[in-house]
């Protein structure tokens, strides 16, 4: 291996995250599992064979290119649903593969009914509602105008689905928006069903809303985070440790990701000599530090500076210093047996003891999501 760093993904930790998932799921709930992102980090291409070996066989994706990757793995065993972006000239291929995708206003719609008659197929369409997120979705009006559309050429669509997405459902600050996003969902579902239109997969529900609001799980839920072992936000996970049975009160996720690196270098560093660039971080007493050859150019962001925690022969250490672009500093001191090529956890667990993007200090969650998913693209990533 010459590659400064690595991730190692544990099957068995996704296997039970996916056990786990489904044990709160009503019965007959279809699980979709959300690889957007690179798979939030972990990588499409290692993923989605893992999934499938976990039985999941619906897959969310952002983008058609994504659903490109997915769908040059799993051929036609898998449904793949695209939530976000595709060019116009992208439809034809997901009609002519089968692959379903959000519309969420009038002109996709209109696009992709303009080709699934030149290529006379079927577009599966899920209509995507706005319910107060304001971002992507149909609100009564437009939908309206679009239910017109759709019963004129109802051979070129079929309704797969119709969904929506929570804003915030991952703290209780929200709760009065995402009651209110429900009942417009319903209300404008009704508006489809009326209109004598099948409305395929009801699904609205993220990890958070499906498990603090356990009615948003409908049909189908589109799962992300969970799968991998994260919580969306400590609320979460202290809402479902106070309804647990379970008498020992434990995190009941694995981390499926582990990211290593390993000292480059060593350093001993004497008390009043600031370390690194600048002067953010002073010796303030005779301290040895190790390099590792990670930076924000391989994921490692600048925001962790002198706040990073990793691993090291099972201690929790800080990053010392500015996150370089390709270097950063740790402080050692106190762990003798440290020597070059001594492994460095930046995500995961040792000897018991576990090191999360989230346990950085006291940063927000939303730091889960984007350290995963900026991970690059070219980090080798091995299957344990
Ligand atoms: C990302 C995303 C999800 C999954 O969110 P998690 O919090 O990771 O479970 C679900 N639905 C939509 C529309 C999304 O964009």
């Amino acid at each position: 291996m010459h590659d400064t760093s690595f991730i190692m993904l544990d099957y068995d930790a996704l296997s039970a995250n996916i056990d786990f998932i489904k044990s709160h799921l009503r019965p007959g709930v279809k699980l979709s599992s959300v690889i957007k992102g690179n798979a939030y980090g972990h990588g499409i291409r290692e993923m989605v064979p893992l999934l499938q070996k976990c039985g999941v066989d619906h897959f969310s994706v952002f983008s058609a290119v994504e659903a490109q990757a997915v769908h040059k793995i799993t051929g036609a065993d898998c449904t793949i649903m695209i939530m976000g972006h595709i060019h116009d000239h992208d439809i034809e291929w997901a009609i002519k593969n089968k692959i379903e995708f959000f519309v969420f206003d009038y002109e996709r719609g209109a696009v992709a009914i303009d080709i699934a008659k030149k290529i006379k197929q079927t577009a599966r369409i899920h209509v995507e509602l706005e319910t107060g997120f304001n971002r992507t979705g149909f609100n009564k009006k437009d939908l309206l105008k679009f239910i017109k559309l759709i019963k004129t050429n109802k051979e070129y669509l079929q309704i797969s689905g119709v969904c929506t997405h929570y804003a915030g459902a991952e703290s209780v600050a929200n709760f009065v928006r995402v009651k209110k996003q429900i009942n417009k969902y319903n209300k404008l579902c009704k508006l489809l069903s009326d209109n004598g239109l099948e409305t395929g997969l009801r699904h609205t529900a993220c990890s958070a809303a499906a498990m603090a609001y356990p009615k948003t799980q409908m049909d189908m839920v589109r799962i992300g985070i969970l799968q991998y072992g994260f919580w969306p936000s400590k609320e979460i996970l202290i809402d479902h440790l106070s309804k647990s049975k379970n008498a020992d009160k434990q995190d009941p996720l694995k981390r499926v990701i582990t990211w290593s690196s390993s000292v480059m270098s060593l350093k001993d560093v004497k008390t009043g000599d600031f370390i690194g660039y600048g002067t953010s971080f002073l010796a303030h007493h005779d301290m040895r530090v190790a390099i590792v050859p990670v930076g924000y150019a391989h994921g490692y962001g600048r925001a962790l500076s002198n706040h990073g925690r990793v691993l090291v022969k099972g201690n929790r250490v800080g990053v010392v210093g500015m996150v370089n672009m390709n270097m950063m500093m740790i402080d050692i001191t106190g762990i003798p047996e440290v020597e070059r090529g001594t492994p460095v956890i930046l995500i995961g667990e040792e000897d018991n003891v576990t090191i999360s993007v989230a346990s950085f200090g006291e940063m927000s969650n939303q730091l889960n999501y984007e350290l995963l998913t900026r991970l690059p693209l070219d980090i080798p990533r091995l299957i344990k």
